[in-house]
């Protein structure tokens, strides 16, 4: 079999870059080992119609327009803004931190945007340059709240002191001081009506998909001009620079015989149990039922990669790859995986646009110098 391109992985950047290639009229071949479309995005209805995130909570979320009209030529949405709480003792705290965070937990009463920037003021730490999370944190709101909402949430999360970790982890989360308590200020806030499967699907029509297929296999079956590769970089070239770490998650779904089992989409356990947080999809699909699923989130080594760890180190050794990268000819990386970025899905969709149209401009160019 003859193709354009082959795209080796199925997520959500392998799955934009096959579109616009396609779209192109080039023929196109996605695989992905899995035996499912959608990578990390994957959902599925249930035997009781309850869709289920099988690789957690995926909450879109975009200030980037063209990146929201893309994905809206696939599906439709049903907006939804997410409300995330932190569980401390018995009682529930609104996360990201905000006014109302703040007054609840150290038990004051700040009333104005003023008074609670004065508060953090007098909280914060100051340390002139901020190198990673843990100081990312006490420098903009201090040690009680680092110590409370962040220090275990974040070794549980990453299996690492908040030290080793850079800023950029922690700075995903504001502190606020109005009592706005949306995880995300983003302009687009919404969830694919039909799921995120049915999107891919839409994506994915004019394509080739092979599932349950490896990248070692179908080399030797097929022949290709180009090739997109969203899998794990350092895999790519054999480990030869030492081997990127990756967070895995595990998910212990349960169904239970209730409409709801939390106030909330998703709660956090920062200092209680062995899971960082509970989620209940339901809340954000809107689904009228009279069971709900919740998943509980374990987080381990050596499942499947999903969140690359950023700090100096690794970035150090992706260097090292993303410099072999480019001196492959028609070879493109993309994705978490592919650029070691802890990517948010809306950067995920912007990036692989960027890499698509790079690619469709190297063949433009090389077509010219052919003819
Ligand atoms: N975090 C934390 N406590 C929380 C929520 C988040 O310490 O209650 C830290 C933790 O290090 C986490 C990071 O902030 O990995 C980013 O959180 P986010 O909710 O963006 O993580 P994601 O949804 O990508 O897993």
């Amino acid at each position: 079999m003859k193709y354009d391109s082959l795209i080796v992985g199925c997520g959500l950047a392998g799955s934009v870059i096959a579109e616009r290639l396609s779209s192109q009229g080039e023929k196109v071949l996605v695989i992905d080992k899995r035996d499912h479309i959608g990578g990390n995005c994957y959902d599925f209805r249930n035997d009781d119609g309850l869709t289920v995130h099988k690789y957690g909570p995926h909450l879109f979320h975009t200030d980037d327009k063209k990146v929201y009209e893309y994905l809206s030529r696939f599906t439709e949405w049903r907006p939804y803004e997410l409300r995330v709480a932190a569980s401390l003792g018995n009682e529930l705290y609104p996360l990201p931190i905000n006014r109302d965070t703040l007054n609840k937990f150290f038990k004051i009463n700040l009333r104005t945007e003023d008074e609670a920037a004065r508060f953090i003021e007098l909280k914060k730490e100051k340390i002139s340059i901020v190198k990673n999370a843990k100081q990312q944190v006490l420098s903009t709101i201090g040690r009680e709240i680092y110590d409370a909402f962040f220090k275990n949430y974040t070794i549980k999360q990453w299996k690492t002191d908040p030290e080793n970790l850079d800023a950029s982890v922690t700075a995903r989360i504001p502190i606020r001081t109005n009592t706005d308590d949306r995880y995300f200020t983003d302009k687009y806030q919404a969830m694919p009506l039909n799921g995120y499967a049915k999107m891919f699907e839409s994506m994915l029509k004019n394509v080739d998909v092979k599932l349950n297929e490896n990248f070692e296999n179908i080399v030797k079956k097929i022949s290709f001009e180009k090739m997109v590769y969203t899998g794990p970089i350092d895999e790519f070239f054999g480990f030869k620079f030492g081997r990127l770490p990756y967070r895995s998650l595990d998910f212990q779904f349960e169904t239970l015989d209730r409409e709801f089992f939390q106030e909330y989409c998703l709660i956090n356990y920062p200092n209680e149990y062995e899971f960082t947080r509970i989620t209940e999809i339901k809340h954000a699909t809107g689904e009228k039922n009279e069971k709900t699923v919740i998943a509980r989130e374990y987080p381990i080594e050596g499942g499947e990669p999903s969140y690359p760890i950023p700090n100096d180190t690794n970035h150090n050794i992706y260097g090292r790859y993303e410099k072999e990268a480019k001196n492959l000819k028609n070879v493109w990386f993309a994705g978490r995986l592919g650029q070691y970025k802890y990517f948010n899905m809306d950067q995920t969709v912007a990036s692989a646009l960027e890499t698509a149209d790079e690619i469709l401009l190297r063949c433009k160019i090389k077509r010219k110098i052919n003819l």
